[in-house]
C-alpha cells in the first residue's frame, strides 16, 4: 500500500502559486499508489482548488487563513497532517514554506529534509535527493520508515502532472492559530518607473562585476540591446542598484524573452526568479557554474571582455 502525501499549497496575491502544482506532481510519484492530499487557504487557493489533481483538496477555512502567518499554517496543516495520517509532507522552499515545514516537522516530531529536488519511496524507506552549495553538489538521503517533512526547490520538479482534475474539494475548518501573530499589511517595494516583471530584454549583473563602477559596463550593453538592467541579490545588498530591480526568491519573478545573466552563479534563490525567461544567455568565467546549467547559450569566458565586445557588436548592427 502506498502512502499517504500531504502538499502545501500557497498563493501570492490571489493567484496560486506554481509549486503547488510542482508539489502535487512530486506528491504523486512518493504516494507510489497512496493518497494525495493538497491544502491551503486564502480566496488564490480557493478558486484554483478544483484544478490541483490531487485526491483531495481541503480547503482550509477561517479568517486566518487568508493572509500567511507561521504560526497559523504550522497550527493549521500540522492538524491536518495528523487527521489525514500523512506520511509524507512537502511544502516549498519559499517564505512559506520553509517556516511552515519547520513548524510542521518539529510538531509532528518528524525529519525535516531541505533543498530536494527529487524524492522516490525505496523498500519502505524515503529516498531523497537535495541540491548544496547554489547547486553545486547533490546529496542522496534515506528516510528510514519513510516518513518526513520535506521542503523542495521550486522548479526541480515539471508542474504538469499536478495540474488537472481534483478528486475532491472540501472545506475544513483550519485548526485555530495561536493568534500571538497577527498579518497587518503587505508593504510593496516602490517600483521608481522600472517594472522588470514586464521588460523583454533584461541584462542581469552579479557578483562577478567586482564593484559598483563597472555596472556601467552593463548598462551600455543594455542600452545598446534596447534592455534594462535587472541584478542577483548581492548587487542590491552592497546598495549599487535599488531593490526593484532584483531577481530571485525575495526579489522579482521575470520571464523576459532575452536574459543576460552577467556573472551570476545561478543559485537556487536566483534560478527561481528567471527560469522561466525564454532565451537564456549566461556569460561566467566558471564553466560549473549552476547557471549554465539552465543558459540556452553559455560564453566561459571574463565578462570584462565579453560584454564590451557584446556591446560594440550590438552598436555596429544597430
Ligand atoms: C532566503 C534567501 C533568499 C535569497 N534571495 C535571492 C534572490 O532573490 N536573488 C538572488 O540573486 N539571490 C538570492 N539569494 C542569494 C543566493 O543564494 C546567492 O547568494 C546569490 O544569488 C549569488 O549572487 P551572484 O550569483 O551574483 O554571486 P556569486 O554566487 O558570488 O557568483 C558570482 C559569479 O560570477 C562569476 N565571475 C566572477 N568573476 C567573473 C568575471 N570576471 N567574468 C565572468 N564571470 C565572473 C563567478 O564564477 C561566479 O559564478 C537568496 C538567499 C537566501 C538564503
Amino acid at each position: 500500500m502506498g502512502a499517504t502525501v500531504l502538499v502545501v499549497g500557497e498563493q501570492i496575491d490571489g493567484v496560486l502559486a506554481d509549486t503547488t502544482y510542482e508539489l502535487t506532481a512530486l506528491a504523486r510519484q512518493i504516494a507510489d499508489g497512496g493518497t494525495v492530499v493538497a491544502a491551503g487557504g486564502g480566496p488564490g487557493f480557493e478558486s484554483a482548488a478544483s484544478a490541483i489533481a490531487a485526491d483531495r483538496v481541503c480547503v482550509l477555512g477561517g479568517a486566518h487563513m487568508n493572509d500567511y502567518t507561521p504560526e497559523a499554517y504550522v497550527a493549521a496543516i500540522g492538524a491536518l497532517a495528523g487527521d489525514c495520517g500523512a506520511d509524507v509532507v512537502l511544502a516549498a522552499t519559499s517564505a512559506v514554506g520553509l517556516d511552515t515545514a519547520a513548524g510542521v516537522a518539529a510538531a509532528l516530531s518528524l525529519p525535516l529534509v531541505s533543498y530536494v529536488v527529487g524524492a522516490r519511496p525505496e523498500g519502505g524507506a524515503l529516498v531523497t535527493t537535495s541540491q548544496l552549495y547554489g547547486g553545486k553538489l547533490l546529496a542522496e538521503s534515506e528516510v528510514g520508515g519513510g516518513r518526513a517533512v520535506l521542503t523542495v526547490i521550486p522548479g526541480s520538479v515539471s508542474g504538469d502532472a499536478g495540474r488537472g482534475q481534483a478528486g475532491a474539494v472540501e472545506s475544513v475548518a483550519a485548526a485555530a492559530s495561536p493568534g500571538r501573530m497577527t498579518f497587518r499589511t503587505m508593504i510593496r517595494p516602490e517600483a521608481g518607473g522600472v517594472d522588470i516583471t514586464k521588460e523583454e530584454i533584461l541584462v542581469s549583473v552579479g557578483r562577478g562585476i567586482e564593484n559598483q563602477e563597472n555596472i556601467e559596463l552593463v548598462e551600455e550593453l543594455a542600452t545598446a540591446i534596447g534592455g534594462t538592467i535587472s541584478a542577483s541579490r548581492p548587487i542590491i545588498d552592497s546598495g549599487w542598484l535599488p531593490k526593484v530591480r532584483q531577481v530571485g526568491k525575495s526579489g522579482l519573478t521575470v520571464k523576459p524573452k532575452l536574459y543576460l545573466a552577467i556573472g551570476i552563479s545561478g543559485a537556487p534563490e536566483h534560478i527561481q526568479g528567471m527560469k522561466d525567461a525564454e532565451l537564456i544567455v549566461a556569460v561566467n568565467t566558471d564553466a560549473n557554474a549552476p547557471i549554465f546549467d539552465v543558459a540556452d547559450y553559455g560564453i566561459c569566458g571574463d565578462l570584462f571582455d565579453v560584454v564590451p565586445a557584446l556591446t560594440e557588436c550590438a552598436k555596429a548592427n544597430a
